[in-house]
């Protein structure tokens, strides 16, 4: 359909004339562009500043580790809402994740985090025979995170080209579709179909 990926090309910059922005600058070359959808993620807050845009973001960094595989699984996917743990077993593969950090971008991971994830899972599955997790092999993500829980989805006035998708928080995955279906109409100058104010990405 004529969609070229771009794989592993860093935005480092833009090129614009006036109100438009008319290339996207990535660490290999200038990309032509007449529209812009800046989606990524927890480190949209720095990619703006480099439009003179104040985004208000930050990285909500959570853990999950993987268990595979278990010779007794659980039988349904949980969340265990006092401790804020997510479980999602799928045949003899087990996640367990959760915490919401806030330390910025970092690689380090706290180990008293990831015990506190396991150590919830065993208060509400004390019957499970799971080992203690491996700190050292616990996966981390950065849930982008927004001030009033809301994603930033829809044009920028600052530009006549440029638009927002991003900041949804715990729900990225679960809001892809939708989010994408809500693009579509904005880029082609078509209604939406569901009025996007709350999400405007200039409301602070
Ligand atoms: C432990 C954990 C559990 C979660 N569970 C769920 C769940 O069950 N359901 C759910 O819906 N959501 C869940 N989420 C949240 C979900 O992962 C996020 O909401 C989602 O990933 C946000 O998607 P995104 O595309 O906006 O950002 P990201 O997934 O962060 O993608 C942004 C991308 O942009 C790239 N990028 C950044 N800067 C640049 C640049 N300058 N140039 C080029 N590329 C750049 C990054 O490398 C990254 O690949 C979970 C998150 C965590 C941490």
């Amino acid at each position: 359909m004529g969609v070229h990926f771009y794989l592993n090309a860093e935005v480092t910059d833009f090129e614009k004339t006036g109100n438009k922005i008319t290339s996207v600058v990535t660490h290999t070359q200038p990309i032509p562009a007449d529209e812009v959808i800046i989606a990524n993620g927890s480190w949209m807050g720095e990619l703006s500043k480099l439009l003179g845009i104040r985004i208000l973001l930050q990285p909500g960094k959570g853990y999950s580790m993987v268990y595979d595989p278990l010779s007794r699984n659980l039988q349904y996917p949980s969340i265990l809402v006092d401790d804020r743990v997510a479980t999602a077993p799928i045949g003899r593969w087990l996640r367990i994740g959760g915490t919401m950090e806030m330390s910025g971008h970092s690689d380090y991971i706290l180990p008293k985090r990831v015990q506190s994830i396991y150590n919830a899972f065993k208060k509400y599955y004390p019957a499970m025979d799971l080992p203690q997790p491996d700190t050292s092999k616990a996966w981390f993500g950065y849930r982008p995170v927004t001030p009033d829980g809301l994603p930033y989805i829809g044009r920028h006035s600052q530009y006549a080209n440029l638009t927002y998708a991003g900041g949804h928080a715990m729900m990225g995955v679960s809001c892809a579709t939708g989010t994408g279906i809500l693009l579509n109409e904005i880029i082609q100058h078509q209604p939406t179909s569901i009025n996007i104010d709350a999400f405007n990405p200039g409301r602070f």
